[in-house]
């Protein structure tokens, strides 16, 4: 069961509808994994609810969370050996909410090599909107330190990873922004798959010293 978990802030947006498709789609995967986050949205939506009882009907959220839950509903909750392992079935790799945008097979998807042992497949950008993106990091492998111009949430689909602010496994997700400088290291026995959705680029501290945008190719690429 995940551990580290989405803000009161983000389910609130995420309950009233205020969310871009990005950072929707990045809330309903963790809540397809987080009984605890379900059961805060859950609650957002009560008291969400009882605030937009006397707006005019324009004004209404459409029923993003309604939708949600009804769509995880029967999804098997992956148990904390499965997560401890990375041994999650390749059918349940995906969360629904997920799988509807990229599909099941993530192989498909056009990977490039951003790093020595981290690839990405970028989901989908905008030009004002955020970034998302599908990570995977080899076993024992690091992204190297960076910083955030505005917010990154990543989450752990298979696999897991440690940074300065812990260890992230299936579901959980790490909030950063410029506040925050990380490197994360993928765990050694076996590649951690992320899901990441960020709102600007990455800026790369320390020996790169350069700036590096989604959707280039990195230095030395082939
Ligand atoms: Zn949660």
């Amino acid at each position: 069961m995940p551990t580290h978990h989405l803000t009161d802030e983000l389910l609130l947006d995420y309950a009233a509808g205020n969310l871009d498709a990005m950072t929707g789609m990045l809330v309903a995967t963790h809540l397809a994994l987080c009984p605890t986050c379900r059961a805060v949205a859950a609650d957002c939506d009560r008291f969400g609810g009882t605030l937009l009882e006397d707006l005019p009907a324009a004004s209404l959220a459409d029923d993003a969370l309604a939708r949600t839950m009804s769509a995880i509903e029967g999804i098997p909750f992956d148990g904390p050996e499965a997560a401890a392992a990375g041994g999650v079935r390749p059918s349940d790799l995906l969360p629904r909410p997920l799988r509807d945008v990229v599909g099941n097979d993530i192989e498909r998807l056009d990977w490039r090599r951003r790093f020595p042992g981290v690839q990405e497949a970028l989901i989908a950008t905008t030009p004002d909107g955020p970034t998302a993106s599908l990570l995977r990091i080899q076993a024992g492998r690091a992204v190297p330190r960076h910083t955030h111009h505005g917010e990154e949430y990543t989450m752990v689909l298979s696999g897991g990873f440690t940074d300065h602010l812990g260890s992230f496994r299936r579901g959980d997700v790490a909030i950063t922004d410029a506040t925050v400088q990380h490197r994360p290291v993928a765990d050694r026995h076996g590649d951690c798959l992320c899901l990441a959705v960020t709102d600007a680029p990455l800026h790369f501290a320390g020996p790169l010293g350069w700036r590096h945008r989604r959707g280039e190719s990195c230095r030395g690429d082939p």
